[in-house]
């Protein structure tokens, strides 16, 4: 019998169960048509929510840097791979986000690898939402900690949760994302930070879906909520608002210090890339300019949701503009996916592990780029399908 033989097996489940990942190839830009396989699809699938995936201005600052700066970073930030553009970036995101310091990563998924260990280990505890982003999972994991789930944006089952356990370890940390990616949905941080202050623990928040998105101009959660100065610990991404590539922490600076000399990612993984780098300079300068891209991104959202709703589809409990439609099984949400992209429309269907079973559905991400036209065209596309399918009547 061939040593890999049993991953054959477990595909073949994938597939039966309609859990496996077909993934299309783009020949096109970001935006909100795409070029999938040779067919022209309207995008209901990328987090490039204000469109600045290709947006020109940072497409020039791209061209401008790498004629300065080349393009590799040569090394790990803490050898000989930071260049001024990393710390120029660093000091504009802190000045955006409200806070004291800012430290850059390769991805949102490093910087949470990154941080978590730097602050709690083996005697430790952290407190974590049970719906967190696979790479708090994995960074909880890294750190050895005790790992306790509280129920899903419950401030009540996080401090019945604490209260239970903090006396049996030597420090502790609560984390939770800021808008859940599959559901939408925003964490109460102003009562999970009473929490944190009654019982004095650090406050983690990962505000990848939220940066570029909530809050004033795109300001971000703690924004959002007007918590300036009382969360100490924010990630966020510029892989998605941002429409570019690398993490971000920022908060306190003595917790951005500590990274930088124990962050691991940071310290044995290389730099940004000099194009990553201007191009998320670029997005921050456009999102200081004008508060537009933003406006029209909620706008859009409202608008699709609420005539989702009105079609008949169930949207869950979405605040923002992730608009999950709910379908159930998951062979149903394949069915229905590869049925919208047979329209036109690519949407991708979301399944288990993602999500829990049963309650596989499809994620539309709408974006500022997308024009009323285009979402006229999506809706049409989803009340064809919905009724083909027997979704909707
Ligand atoms: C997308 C996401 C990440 C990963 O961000 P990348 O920059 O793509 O690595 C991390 N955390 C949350 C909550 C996310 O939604």
């Amino acid at each position: 019998m061939s040593k890999i033989e049993w991953l054959e097996q477990e595909i073949e489940g994938l597939k039966e169960a309609g859990l496996y990942n077909n993934i299309r190839t783009l020949s096109s830009p970001q935006g909100a048509w795409l070029v999938v396989d040779g067919k022209k699809v309207l995008n209901f699938c990328s987090n490039n929510y204000l469109g600045l995936a290709n947006h020109p201005k940072i497409v020039d600052a791209v061209q401008k840097a790498t004629e300065i700066y080349g393009v590799g970073p040569g090394a790990v930030r803490s050898i000989a791979g930071t260049m001024d553009i990393h710390i120029e970036l660093e000091k504009r995101l802190a000045a955006f986000k409200g806070v004291e310091a800012a430290i850059t990563f390769q991805s949102g998924f490093n910087a949470n690898l990154a941080t978590i260990p730097a602050l709690v280990g083996k005697e430790d505890v952290i407190f974590s939402d049970r719906l967190n982003h696979a790479s708090i999972i994995d960074g909880c994991r890294l750190s050895g900690a005790k790992i306790i789930a509280y129920e899903h944006n419950s401030p009540e089952s996080l401090e019945d949760a604490i209260d239970e356990n903090l006396s049996q370890y030597r420090r502790a940390l609560i984390v939770s994302d800021g808008v859940f990616s599959m559901d939408g949905d925003i964490a109460p941080l102003p009562a999970l930070y009473e929490v944190a202050k009654k019982y004095d623990i650090l406050l983690m928040v990962d505000d990848a879906h939220g940066e570029g998105v909530l809050g004033k101009g795109g300001r971000g959660i703690v924004d959002h909520f007007g918590l300036h100065g009382k969360v100490e610990i924010e990630v966020g991404t510029m892989s998605k608002a941002f429409g570019v590539m690398g993490g971000v922490v920022a908060g306190d600076k003595v917790i951005v210090e500590w990274l930088r000399q124990r962050g691991r990612p940071f310290l044995f993984s290389s730099a940004v890339t000099v194009p990553d780098a201007a191009a998320c300079l670029a997005a921050v300068d456009l999102l200081e300019e004008s508060t537009e891209l933003v406006d029209l991104l909620w706008d859009n959202a409202r608008y699709f949701k609420a005539e989702m709703q009105k079609l008949g589809f169930d949207t869950g409990a979405s605040e923002t503009p992730i608009t999950p439609v709910m379908l159930g099984e998951a062979p149903l949400a394949q069915q229905f996916s590869r049925a919208l992209y047979e329209a036109g429309v690519f949407a991708m269907a979301i399944g288990f592990p993602t999500v829990p079973q049963g309650k596989a559905r499809i994620r539309v991400m709408i974006s500022a780029a997308h024009s009323k036209d285009d979402l006229d065209q999506g809706l049409e596309a989803f009340a064809k399908v919905g009724t083909n399918l027997g979704v909707i009547q």
